[in-house]
């Protein structure tokens, strides 16, 4: 497999002190990529930054002109968790790019797959506002571009963050070509993602949450993939997989209260691999979202890489969740419902 990645180090000038969403996530990460000798395999794409116009296929223009407007002053915050300094259009725009960049060398053949690491996140960038520590809406700036091309016109979106990507789903909820689909704790923030929200209008049937409550783990993502996810993706035959990889529902993560282990993340990792292979001649890429446990970013996204690369080799030195796993089923039951799946 020929996998690619993106980095740059103005990727690091993003952050505040004492914020969780902070430079040293992405230095864990490519410290880790070195380490494990994994660095060397991979071909590196270079970002550039995303164009005004592109970054407006999914935001107004006011509200890029506020970033960047913010940044000029030195920085501000776009809500109380949100940052912004001096660096941070500069990175955004950036972030979006590498992951343009990376999605086009997948679509244009240079590479089988890969993986946007890139800072700030996005998912939960709404058109005229950021939140949750994100800017600008990089995964469904990626998915527009896809959709521009004449050999792609549906794309599918995997969320497995611990969060709903709430930016994400607004950004396609009335539109039947991009399938969204997301796991997240709920109820948890940013408040949305609850089962009922399926899409609107010709959209109704696109947007797939799976809210799930605290403590579910490494079962019940497995179940999740086996009955929703699978089905999901056969059904809407996509010719292009984007994820937003938060890792932010391992059970260490301090901000959230999930139960996956690395080996559960290397799974749900290999099986999308596996999706794409299936639906899509392979191409998909993933990006960063969230995860707030360095040792959990370093080795879920080097695991990621290995999936990627089609290698079954997995690391979890930290290994699976001491608590009981809470059953799923009932939540289950209700989205396969919403959803029209069977019960295989
Ligand atoms: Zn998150």
């Amino acid at each position: 497999m020929k996998t690619g990645y993106c980095y740059d180090e103005l990727f690091l000038r993003h952050t505040y002190p004492g914020h969780p969403e902070s430079a040293s996530r992405l230095e864990a990460i490519m410290a880790g990529l070195k380490e494990s000798g994994l660095h060397g395999r991979l071909h590196p794409i270079a970002a550039a930054p995303a164009t005004q116009a592109e970054i407006a296929r999914v935001h107004t223009p006011s509200y890029i002109d506020q970033v960047k407007r913010m940044a000029e002053r030195g920085g501000g915050h776009l809500d109380p968790d949100t940052y912004v300094n001096a660096h941070s259009y500069d990175a955004a725009v950036l972030a979006a790019g590498g992951l343009l960049a990376l999605t086009r060398a997948v679509l244009e053949g240079q590479l089988d797959n890969g993986f946007a690491l890139v800072r700030p996140p996005g998912h939960h960038a709404v058109s005229d506002r950021g939140m949750g520590f994100c800017l600008f809406n990089n995964v469904a700036i990626a998915a527009r571009d896809a959709l521009a091309r004449p050999d792609v016109s549906r794309v599918m979106i995997v969320d497995f963050d611990v969060h709903h990507g709430n930016g994400t789903q607004d950004a396609f909820a009335d539109e039947p070509d991009v399938l969204f689909f997301s796991t997240h704790q709920y109820p948890h923030y940013p408040g949305s993602g609850w089962l009922s929200e399926i899409g609107v209008g010709e959209g109704e049937g696109t947007v797939v949450n799976v809210p799930l409550p605290p403590g579910t783990g490494d079962s019940g993502f497995s179940q999740v993939l086996e009955q929703v996810i699978w089905p999901l993706a056969r059904r809407f035959d996509p010719q292009f997989m984007l994820v937003s990889a938060g890792f932010d529902a391992h059970w260490t993560d301090p901000l959230a209260m999930l139960g996956l282990s690395l080996a559960g993340y290397a799974h749900i990792a290999r099986e999308l691999v596996a999706m794409a292979a299936e639906s899509c001649q392979g191409r998909v890429v993933f990006t960063l979202e969230g995860g707030y446990h360095l040792q959990v970013l370093a080795y879920g996204v080097r695991n990621a890489f290995h999936a990627l690369l089609g290698e079954q080799t997995v690391s979890d030195p930290i290994g699976p969740s001491p608590h009981p796993e809470r059953p799923i089923g009932p939540w289950l039951a209700e989205v396969m419902q919403a959803h029209h799946l069977d019960l295989q």
